[in-house]
């Protein structure tokens, strides 16, 4: 399972970080971004969480 974060198409809504802060986390300008050992919590249903909760789908969870 993988994390992949699109910071292109992010716009800074915050639904991830509210869903899942030890996963996610945004930068100065609001960009989301992957905490250390973020990626390695693929398997946190929070993370599914915020990937659905994304308004934009800048969030996708690999099963690959
Ligand atoms: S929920 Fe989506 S748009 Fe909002 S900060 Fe997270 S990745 Fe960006």
């Amino acid at each position: 399972m993988e994390i992949e974060i699109d910071t292109g198409r992010c716009i800074g809504a915050a639904m991830c970080t509210r869903h899942a802060p030890e996963v996610f986390t945004q930068d100065d300008e609001g960009v989301v971004e992957l905490l250390p050992g973020g990626a390695a919590r693929a398997d946190d249903p929070l993370v599914r969480e915020a990937a659905l909760a994304c308004p934009v789908q800048a969030i996708t969870v690999d099963a690959g």
